[in-house]
């Protein structure tokens, strides 16, 4: 403590006690019952006087009728008890004209008079003997009042270091100044004489294992000081699941029962501080405070929610979207690939395939074959029957085309009506027998249209690169022999397959 003392007498002039509350502590310590002398230094004071009446009145006392005079106080709350209402009241008066800077004092204030309401009442209900504990729970952070008074802007710099490092105060404080608050509140207070019922309390209330004979003093005060901040704090929710989980681990009260005292401290502190003369500001229920941080809460998970449900339906439509996008593309790609009368490859899509069918042919020493396919005298079908009818034919005849053909060739309409099959892995012979199968299937298809039937022939020139002997055959070669061959056809008397030179 001699080098808190150093501190102190280097770095901050500590406040003396107002001069009514030196009387009243030596009256107190020269004799234990000195109720005449604190009486007669109260009454000195009107004001100070009736507002200890009024103290005595209060809630906090719960007496069964109202007293009138200080005798009487004194008779049902006993010496000990006035005089810790004269002090706590002469203290806070005292410091009400503290320079404020940017400290605020009535916060302060209101958190310590909510504090000592809480101590008081969370005392009695664990049957604390302490009977300081109200002006210890008041005078509790006394010390950062003081710690401020000496530095207000290294104080700020610890406000803003635990804000942001998230250290306990206690911890900012010393790297700060050395000392924390509940050192120096304790050693300030020990300079005013105050009695170590009040002053040890003090010291230990931020500390896990305090001393045995001020421990449970020191442990209500810790909880005394989380209620407050339930009240006056930003993380109402936090210091309450702290309170509720430190109360029913030390103190074993049910969840009901801290309830009910956090609802008491609050309905009893606003009464407290009018009688203090510190505006209570807006003290809400704390059930209000609960509802309010719970509304929150569902605001967020609400939000949270309704993220979840936007980013599903953004899913669900991008997902929807790249479906009707591969639909698109897919029938781009038919629209590009496919004849759009006969369903059939078309001319552009056969050129493709050709040319790759003869590569593949090339690499793996495989035949191809083509087949070029042309209806006969298929303007007399339009002249006969109409337009429409013959387009009913080229479907007809491209359905046997598809029929007859195995799953590996690939039927084109070349254009007009002429079309194109390409056979892989086949030689003039194969090519032969299925050229002959597809002119007969025409030649058998009863087509019918609008109740007439209409018979068609095809001729077909065949073009096999196996005829090629050795040398790699190209796409316009292969076409050319079929082309002819089918010209050779046409001349022959149509209906026929005629085979081409490459
Ligand atoms: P050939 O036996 O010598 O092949 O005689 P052809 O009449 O079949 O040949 P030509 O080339 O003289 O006539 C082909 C006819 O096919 C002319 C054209 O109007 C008709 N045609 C071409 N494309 C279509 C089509 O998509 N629909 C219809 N209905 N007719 C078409
Ligand atoms: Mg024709
Ligand atoms: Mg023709």
């Amino acid at each position: 403590m001699d080098s808190l003392q150093g501190f102190f007498d280097e770095k901050c002039r500590l406040p003396s006690p107002p001069a009514v509350a030196l009387k009243i502590l030596e009256a107190v310590q020269q004799d234990e019952n000195s109720f005449d002398e604190l009486a007669r230094i109260i009454s000195a004071d009107p004001a100070l006087s009736a507002r200890i009446l009024k103290i005595a009145n209060s809630c906090l006392y719960g007496l069964p009728k109202p007293v009138d005079s200080l005798s009487q106080a004194t008779a049902l709350i006993g010496t000990d008890a006035l005089r810790n209402i004269a002090l706590s009241f002469v203290i806070v008066q005292d410091f009400q004209d503290a320079p404020q800077g940017n400290f605020d004092l009535n916060l302060f204030w209101r958190r310590a008079i909510t504090s000592a309401v809480a101590a008081e009442v969370l005392g009695k209900d664990i049957g604390c003997k302490d009977r300081d504990i109200f002006v210890s729970a008041l005078l509790q952070d006394i010390g950062v009042l003081i710690l401020f008074l000496s530095d207000s802007s290294a104080y700020a710099t610890v406000l803003d270091d635990k804000r942001v490092s998230g250290k306990s105060v206690c911890a900012t404080e010393k790297e700060q100044f050395g000392y924390d608050h509940a050192e120096v509140g304790c050693h300030f207070l020990e300079s005013w004489n105050l009695p170590d019922s009040i002053c040890q309390p003090i010291r230990f209330h931020h500390l896990e294992n305090s001393d045995e004979t001020y421990g449970q003093a020191a442990l209500v005060l810790g909880f005394a000081d989380k209620i407050s901040a339930m009240y006056h704090g930003v993380r109402s929710n936090r210091k309450s699941m702290e309170v509720h989980a430190g109360l029913a681990k030390s103190c074993q009260l049910s969840n009901e029962q801290i309830d009910r005292l956090i609802d008491t401290v609050g309905e009893k502190a606003r009464e407290v501080m009018d009688l203090f003369a510190i505006d209570s500001g807006e003290i809400k229920p704390f059930s209000q405070i609960m509802q309010e941080a719970n509304d929150e809460l569902g605001r967020l998970n609400l939000s949270y929610e309704q993220i979840v449900l936007e980013l599903k339906q953004a899913k669900q439509s991008a997902e929807k979207l790249a479906m009707e996008l591969k639909q698109a593309n897919d029938s781009l790609r038919e629209l590009a690939l496919l004849d759009g009368l006969t369903g059939l490859n078309n001319h552009r899509y056969f050129q493709e395939v050709l040319e790759t069918e003869l590569e593949r042919a090339g690499r793996y020493k495989h035949p191809i074959s083509l087949l070029m396919l042309d209806i006969d005298f298929f303007k007399k079908v339009n002249d006969n029957y109409g337009h429409p009818a013959g387009d009913h034919v080229l479907k007809e005849v491209s359905r046997v085309f598809v029929a007859l053909v195995r799953q590996c060739d690939f039927v084109a309409r070349y254009g007009g009506e002429e079309f194109a099959i390409v056979l892989p892995v086949t030689d003039t012979h194969g090519a032969k027998v299925l050229a002959q199968r597809l002119r007969r299937g025409v030649e058998q298809e009863r087509i019918e249209y609008n109740g007439q039937v209409i018979s068609v022939t095809i001729s077909i020139g065949l073009a096999a690169s196996s005829d090629a002997g050795k040398s790699k055959i190209s796409r316009a070669a292969l076409i050319k022999a079929g082309d002819q061959a089918l010209y050779r056809a046409k001349r022959n008397g149509r209906n026929r397959v005629e085979v081409g030179t490459v």
